[in-house]
């Protein structure tokens, strides 16, 4: 994930860099080393030839019974004999060399000055600023000057001339050279190359580091949803290769029912509703756990399980919990939302990362029809003969090529008449074993896809075929996406056209779904039905949030009311209250009446208090492979 050859690039110029300074102090210190050789060494030379003279001058002073050696060389011929003995130290290196002294006053004066040039009269005062004059009567031993501010190595040596313990007198010779000066010359190109190397190496390092520091902001931005500061898709894409999948569990999320809060609200106030819903997400997972905006108001959750404290479900739990328990202010409306999760605890197991997503993603259909707000975990146990049978898209389309799709007929009964109204067609599969698949376990992963709409079109042959040479009536469902198909439109014409006999007792039922987003190619669709002479019926009425305008402008012959609503009416008071006011807008509204889900004589019963035209359900008759007769209902 990290950019690898860039940060080796940077490790490597620092290294590097390490070096460089490391050999130019080297190179800084054998400089300064030389310099202390040649000094100790020109020093040494000196001193050896001081110490012989010092002797003489000592045991000079001794034949002449004296210890001063003022005294001494105040006899001009002594001081010019040393004075000849001295000047034979001088070289081109040594211009200067002369012995002092210090007298009562304290003051420094020449006692002889052996050098060639500006040479200093006998007992000429000089004036000191060293320190080092009066250290060396201190402490008896030779001391150093050092110039340190000349191009050229120049020092002054001070030499002690001791008699009985006591510093007498002192020469001092100054010593220059320019072999310093040769030393720097021919060291400077190296000091150079490595100055510049280590300039270099820097910027280089700089660079580097720029270029790191704009790649993770870009890489940043590239993975991050602006609006939810969630990672996006790209991310996904970025780590799939790399994820160990079973160190996770899959979770996918959608915000109920948020097309409302746009309807509602505004769009603006969806989007803000997006992100912080997002915040609360981000606060309930922990560092480990990563989430991702997978599309619209729809995230998916990558939840580590390899932590002890909690389990995946907990975390989707406490996800779901939070979300509820908030409620978000926009332009002072109190605004809530809930979260529907589909849940996958072991999505190593699935081939791959996408078969995961969509097992997740169906468990999350479910728990969208089961009434939202929950989460619904894949078990692999349970569905282990569904997930071999059905868990690929492969399945039914190789159930397609052999013909293993078939109908059952499920009856719609009329209580006035005592008559079989309708028989709603519904799909199932012929497992190669024989057994018989239902649609829950392989339809929601077909959603838009193209063997979707091959199964509808399948469906439609199959049952016009069955109708056509008998006079009862028939429905199918159906959806808007389907209607829009091409293929199927085509299907419905030909053989609905061409057959009115037919046309005249095909009831669609279509899905009161919110993914009708085009309600004037609806409404256009609806009304090609109509001019086939087919009937309209809306489904699942009542599960959704309906658009009231568009369903009484699409003049539908049924209003199917949703089973949701209908199961538990005998017992539950508001149900019944909502069913009573549907059934009464349908009949304002011209149209007919179903109730589905009919299980029990209670519910049967509570219907016909109401005035339901049509009821369906288990008490009535399961759907069967056969068009059962009146007298088999019940
Ligand atoms: P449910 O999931 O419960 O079935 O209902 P829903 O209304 O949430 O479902 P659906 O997927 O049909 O609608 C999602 C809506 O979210 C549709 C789209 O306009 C809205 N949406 C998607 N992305 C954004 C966004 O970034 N900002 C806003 N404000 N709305 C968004
Ligand atoms: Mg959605
Ligand atoms: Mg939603």
């Amino acid at each position: 994930m990290v950019k690898k050859k860039e940060l080796f690039l940077f490790l490597l110029l620092f290294l590097l860099g390490i070096f460089f300074i490391y050999v130019y102090d080297n190179i800084k210190e054998a400089k300064e080393d030389i310099f202390n050789r040649i000094e100790k060494h020109q020093v040494e030379q000196i001193s050896h030839v001081l110490e012989n003279i010092e002797k003489d001058i000592l045991d000079y002073s001794e034949i002449k019974n004296s210890k001063d050696l003022l005294y001494l060389f105040e006899n001009k011929s002594t001081r010019e004999d040393y004075e000849h003995i001295i000047s034979l130290m001088l070289t081109s290196n040594v211009k200067y060399a002369y012995i002092l002294y210090k007298d009562e006053r304290d003051r420094f004066r020449f006692l002889l000055d052996a050098s060639k040039t500006d040479k200093a009269n006998f007992y000429q005062k000089l004036d000191v600023t060293n320190s080092e004059y009066r250290t060396i009567y201190r402490i008896k031993k030779p001391q150093v000057i050092k110039q340190h501010d000349m191009e050229n190595l120049y020092l002054t040596y001070l030499y002690p001339i001791i008699a009985n313990d006591t510093v007498v007198g002192l020469f001092s010779i100054d010593i220059t050279t320019n072999i310093q000066e040769i030393i720097l010359e021919s060291i400077k190109p190296l000091e150079t190359f490595f100055m510049v190397l280590i300039i270099s190496l820097i910027l280089l390092m700089i660079m580097t580091v720029m270029q790191l520091f704009h790649y993770f902001v870009t890489r940043k931005k590239i993975f991050t949803d602006p609006l939810t500061r969630t990672f996006n898709r790209n991310y996904l894409e970025e780590i799939s290769s790399m994820l160990n999948l079973s160190h996770y569990s899959i979770a996918m999320l959608d915000l109920d029912k948020f097309k409302v809060i746009n309807d509602t609200y505004g769009h603006k106030a969806g989007d803000y509703i997006l992100a912080q819903a997002a915040k609360v997400f981000k606060k309930s997972i922990r560092d480990s756990d990563i989430l991702i905006r997978y599309g619209g108001e729809e995230f998916l959750l990558l939840i580590n399980n390899r932590h002890k404290d909690s389990s995946t479900f907990s975390i989707c739990e406490r996800l779901k919990d939070n979300l509820s328990k908030q409620t978000f202010v926009y332009d002072t409306n109190e605004i809530k939302v809930n979260v529907s999760i589909g849940l996958h605890k072991h999505p190593a197991l699935e081939k791959n990362m996408q078969e995961a997503i969509k097992i997740a993603d169906r468990m999350l259909y479910i728990a969208k029809k089961n009434g939202r707000n929950q989460i619904v975990c894949y078990d692999e146990k349970s569905q282990n003969d569904i997930s071999s049978s059905s868990k690929n898209i492969g399945f039914v389309k190789q159930a397609l090529n052999e013909n293993r799709i078939t109908c059952y007929y499920q009856p719609i009964y009329c209580n006035n008449y005592n008559t079989i109204k309708n028989y709603e067609a519904l799909v199932r599969i012929i497992a190669k074993d024989g057994s018989i698949i239902s649609p829950l376990q392989f339809l929601p992963q077909l959603r838009h896809t193209n063997i979707y709409y091959k199964l509808t079109q399948t469906i439609l042959l199959l049952v016009f075929e069955k109708f056509k040479h008998n006079e009862k009536h028939v429905s199918i469902n159906i959806n808007f996406s389907d209607l829009i198909n091409p293929d199927i439109e085509n299907t419905i014409i030909s053989h609905l056209g061409s057959n009115p006999h037919l046309a005249s007792r095909v009831t669609f039922e279509i899905l009161e779904s919110d993914e009708i987003d085009n309600i004037k190619l609806f409404k256009e669709k609806i009304k090609l039905l109509h001019s086939l002479k087919a009937k309209v019926s809306i489904d699942d009425f009542g599960s959704g949030y309906s658009n009231f305008k568009t369903i009484i402008d699409i003049e539908a012959n049924y209003l199917k009311i949703d089973g949701s609503l209908i199961k538990n009416i005998d017992t539950n008071d508001k149900d019944f209250k909502v069913v009573k006011s549907i059934i009464h807008f349908a009949h304002q509204a011209n149209m007919q009446t179903i109730a589905e889900f009919v299980h029990s004589k209670e519910v049967f019963d509570k219907l016909l208090e109401l005035d339901i035209d049509y009821l369906q359900g288990y008490y009535i008759a399961e759907p069967k492979s056969t068009l059962l007769e009146v007298h088999e209902l019940f």
